[in-house]
């Protein structure tokens, strides 16, 4: 069942005639959400339905509450026309972005205004009961502390690591123990529709709508965190493959005879070029006696994570610098398999190490440089998200509604 608006649910009369005015009502809402505010004329240019039918439509979603008429627009001779525009209040959707460590929670308008944000550190991801408990406790208090009432949420957008099934709202690596799947389990305790999809893609749909992917058609998003997403726009539309499971970059093969990995394959890139790795070489080097300001962390009690890294390698540390160099190093390689094969225009970088910039983008670039073929490679550009931390609740907003947007069943 699709998610949908509140006025949708109150639709009455034969079921194909339901149907045909719900779409008509959808393709106006979908163009004023996507375009933003504008006049009847407009509007029927767009939709491509009749100006007496879209006059009345619209006066339909006004009389419900879902539009608003934003004043008077640009004439273009004769009258100036009135606009039209979604009305922001008229619900909201909570995001809810889950990572290994931290959860952040949102809550957008439909304007796609983040009306609050939460995140709770040091909230580690285990597959329990006792963590699915907590999550919901968590969203729960949120939505009491807002005051706003329940069915005025359209719907819940979930993002998080691993291998997900989103059209069967499946979560394969994480949350498991949850029954007949996450997005069904948090629909039944939650009362709301729950659209999942794994962090990198969500991101990347996050990027597309909001951030530097804009107007691109083929971008690669990465999520350099603990591990290593990939989530790819290709021909403007995000790429999930048969299952759902496109993007496992960080699973590829660098080294033969290299690391086992977690996933149970020897020489993945994430063996070699993680934040979980360079934390752990870096936990290595301090017992060794290696001097880092991290060691100085370390003594003053503070935990060494990625968060503490990053931190180090923004405060200019030669020996985290280091680190991050070499593992550049290898993700650059990685990159270029890539580039090679997708010929994208961008490559944005996201994820916790998104935070060092330059320092990040340098030695990726260089590697890149090195082994890619120079005339596939230069026309792709390499930059850092300006979404970070952000990208991934952001592309929960963006997912919703182009799930609850879609004219297809
Ligand atoms: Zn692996």
């Amino acid at each position: 069942m699709r998610t949908q608006f509140l006025y949708e649910k109150n639709l009455t009369g034969v079921a194909n005639s339901v149907k045909r005015k719900q779409e008509q009502y959808l393709k106006i809402v979908r163009h004023l959400y996507y375009n933003g505010a504008a006049s009847i004329a407009e509007i029927v240019k767009a939709v491509k339905i009749s100006q007496p039918l879209v006059a009345s439509l619209v006066d339909d979603l006004m009389g419900y509450g879902m539009l608003l008429d934003n004043g008077i627009g640009e004439s273009i001779g004769g009258r100036r026309p009135n606009l039209f525009c979604i009305n922001p209040e008229y619900q909201y959707v909570i995001g809810v972005d889950i990572n290994l460590h931290s959860l952040n929670l949102a809550v957008f308008d439909l304007s796609n205004k983040q009306i609050h944000r939460e995140e709770i550190k040091y909230f580690d991801l285990e597959n329990s009961e006792e963590y699915l408990t907590a999550l919901l406790e968590k969203i729960e208090r949120m939505i009491s502390r807002l005051g706003i009432a329940r069915e005025k949420y359209l719907s819940v957008g979930i993002s998080i690591p691993g291998l997900v099934d989103a059209r069967h709202g499946l979560s394969h690596t994480h949350l498991s123990v949850a029954e007949n799947g996450l997005a069904q389990y948090l629909s039944e305790k939650l009362g709301m529709s729950v659209q999942l999809d794994n962090d990198a893609r969500i991101m990347a749909l996050g990027e597309k709508a909001f951030g530097k992917a804009i107007d691109k058609e083929n971008v690669l998003c990465l999520n350099l965190s603990n591990g290593i997403g990939l989530g790819m726009i290709l021909n403007g539309e995000l790429h999930s493959g048969k299952n759902g499971f496109a993007g496992e970059f960080g699973h590829i093969l660098i080294d033969p005879k290299g690391e086992l990995c977690h996933c149970g394959k020897i020489g993945c890139l994430e063996t070699l070029t993680s934040g979980k790795i360079l934390v752990r070489n870096v936990k290595k080097a301090i017992e060794n006696g290696q001097p880092t300001i991290l060691a100085q962390y370390h003594e003053e009690g503070k935990k060494i994570d990625l968060r503490a890294v990053v931190e180090a390698i923004q405060a200019g540390d030669q020996f985290a610098i280091d680190q991050l160099n070499q593992m550049c190093e290898y993700l650059g390689k990685g990159l270029v398999t890539l580039i090679h094969l997708l010929n994208p225009e961008m490559v944005i970088i996201g994820g916790k190490l998104a935070h060092t910039g330059k320092i990040v983008l340098d030695p990726v670039a260089m590697s890149m440089n090195k082994y890619a073929m120079s005339r596939i490679s230069s026309e792709t550009e390499l930059v850092c998200s300006d979404l970070l931390d952000n990208s991934a609740l952001m592309g929960t907003m963006a997912n919703v509604m182009k799930c609850v947007l879609s004219l297809d069943e």
